[in-house]
């Protein structure tokens, strides 16, 4: 075959110089036709959109024709030219066609119409079908945005650890890692595991949030931001909760907790808008395809502000609706760590557009979170989200060092091995914030698929750990 650079189908689609010679290569989506002529649609991957092959039967050979099969991936050399029929402005009159692989028949991507359980058992092959190519390019772009948005406005990425030996935040569900014998674990006098001669000589876990390092950073760089992967064991089977997702935690000295908010709904509108922008071909396709009021659920999140309101009267709110008759499935009280349910009530049925709840009741916050004058409150943020419910969790952090070591003692928080996160509040300590954006509850917002496992290449949640 002859030798011509390869065009990306994405840059491909938006040529007019009809008459040159191109070469694509791609994977066959469906092969249709007469005994004459038949058309491929080949993607590649670069965009949603398929390029149309148009394939002269009588000037090839009849055996490399047959492997032309749905999923095959071939090569294709030929003239483009300006196309009636494909839906695109441009295709493809094949010259040469060479099969780079071949496509056996258990294929199982054969037709369309699979459902998500199905492509989740199959999630080695899923990124080749529409849904899924849309759904990992619009995470690509999402990633970007992220970068960018922080670069742009002078925060440095910072990498926390993924491995810590700090359990102070997620006792009970975070996953241990080890090097020992779990064949022969030695104990001490009380049944305890001796972890002296583990590898890192103490008992050590997958992070659940790199806020703490975060804090060490923004209190010498300014401001920072975290974007790595997060462990929690918790055993949620939620269309919510993944076991190993994605986390990015700006935190910002002497920003306080109304700087907090800024910046969190800022952050959120840029990433919309920069889905808008960007990654509109997959945004429409996906609207198209599962969930029609995507597009107007994405431009309304840019269009209002976001309403700012105290957790006690959202409890107040929720209370009138249970007295309306409002059916919920968990009870409604001042001191309840609110269920996704009271979260969505809020959002869709109450103000219908995006909420910012602050100032939680203590018991149901963590111990960094600074106390309000009340005694009873920390200033907490929680921004919560149709359809999602909270998306970032995030506050001014207890920057006074009695105080917060006050706070660690009542709740006996072992803090053995932070002796280094409350140096912060000895040297120089000053007022700051951060929150947690779960990158999956972004981008279930941004491609509205509704599980979490679909937003993810290759999810981990209790008992699943395939591919
Ligand atoms: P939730 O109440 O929804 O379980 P959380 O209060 O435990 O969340 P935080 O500790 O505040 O969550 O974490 C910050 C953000 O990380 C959350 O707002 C959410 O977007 C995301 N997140 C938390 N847990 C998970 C998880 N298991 N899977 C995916 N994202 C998560
Ligand atoms: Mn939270």
């Amino acid at each position: 075959m002859e030798k011509i650079s390869r065009t990306k189908i994405v840059d491909l689609l938006k040529r007019r110089d009809f008459g040159a010679m191109v070469n694509v290569k791609g994977w066959v989506r469906t092969r249709r036709g007469s005994k004459q002529v038949n058309f491929i649609a080949l993607n590649d991957g670069s965009t949603i959109n398929n390029v149309q092959i148009v394939v002269d039967l009588a000037n090839f050979d009849e055996e490399m024709l047959k492997q032309i099969t749905t999923g095959a991936c071939i090569s294709v050399n030929g003239e483009l030219t300006e196309s009636i029929g494909s839906g695109q402005a441009a295709e493809i009159q094949a010259r040469e066609i060479e099969v780079l692989g071949t496509c056996d028949n258990t294929y199982p991507l054969q037709k369309k119409g699979h459902t998500m359980e199905f492509l989740r058992e199959i999630a080695h092959l899923r990124p080749r079908t529409n849904t899924f190519g849309a759904v990992f390019r619009i995470r690509h772009n999402m990633a970007i945005a992220i970068h960018k948005f922080f670069h742009e406005r002078g925060f440095f990425y910072f990498h926390t650890p993924i491995i810590t030996a700090s359990d102070c935040e997620g006792a009970g569900q975070m996953f241990q890692v080890t090097t020992k014998n779990l064949y022969d674990l030695k104990k001490d006098e009380n049944g305890a595991i001796i972890y002296e001669d583990d590898f890192f000589g103490k008992q050590a876990s997958l992070t659940v949030s790199g806020q703490l390092e975060g804090e060490l950073a923004a209190t010498a760089l300014g401001a920072i931001y975290t974007f790595g992967p997060t462990f929690r064991a918790e055993n949620s089977n939620t269309p919510r909760h993944l076991a190993e997702f994605w986390m990015i935690e700006p935190e910002v000295a002497f920003n306080d907790i109304t700087d907090n908010m800024d910046l969190a709904e800022d952050f959120i509108k840029y990433c919309v808008r920069w889905a808008l922008d960007n990654c509109y071909d997959d945004v429409k396709f996906l609207n198209d395809m599962f969930d029609k009021g995507l597009i107007e659920r994405l431009q309304g999140v840019l269009k209002e502000d976001f309403v700012r309101l105290p957790y006690t009267e959202g409890i107040k709110i929720l209370e009138e609706a249970v007295a309306k008759g409002h059916k919920f499935e968990f009870p409604v009280y001042w001191g309840v760590d609110l269920a996704s349910e009271h979260e969505r009530y809020l959002v869709e049925d109450h103000f219908k557009r995006p909420v910012i709840l602050t100032d939680y009741p203590k018991e149901i916050k963590a111990f960094y979170m600074k106390q309000n004058e009340d005694g009873k409150t920390v200033r907490a943020m929680d921004v919560l989200f149709p359809k999602i419910g909270e998306i970032i969790g995030g506050s001014e952090r207890e920057a006074d060092y009695d105080k917060l070591m006050t706070r660690i003692q009542e709740l006996e928080i072992p803090m053995k091995d932070m002796w280094w996160y409350l140096d912060t509040r000895k040297f120089g300590s000053c007022p700051h914030s951060g929150f947690g954006l779960g990158f999956e509850r972004l981008l279930l917002f941004v491609t509205g698929m509704t599980n979490i496992r679909d937003v993810i290449p290759f999810p981990r949640t209790p008992r699943n750990a395939e591919f």
